[in-house]
């Protein structure tokens, strides 16, 4: 079947949001995804190119780095530096 678009009444078909990776299973690959969210956020909204590289260059070196995952927060670290506005959860950027 495909997932790709739920039917939620006869007149309407909405978008399915791929909401859980397993969801994503043979589709875009994660990093893929951060790829099209960075290119998507406004400028406005996100850490321009030194900023995320800074953020993710110390990530690199965090021992709660694990798996490409933030283990204090949860997120992908390449997702969680994204926002201009983003903070480490335990004030390492
Ligand atoms: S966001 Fe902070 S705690 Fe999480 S991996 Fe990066 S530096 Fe470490």
């Amino acid at each position: 079947m495909d997932t790709s678009e739920v039917k939620t009444d006869a007149a309407e078909l909405r978008h399915c949001r791929r909401c859980f990776l397993y969801e994503m299973d043979g589709q875009e690959t994660s990093y893929q995804s951060v790829v099209r969210l960075r290119q998507a956020m406004p400028a406005a909204e996100k850490a321009d190119d030194a900023e995320y590289d800074r953020r993710l260059s110390v990530c690199r070196e965090c021992p709660y780095l694990d798996n490409a995952t933030c283990m204090q927060c949860g997120c992908y670290a390449e997702v969680r530096a994204l926002k201009r506005t983003a903070r480490c959860p335990v004030k390492h950027w």
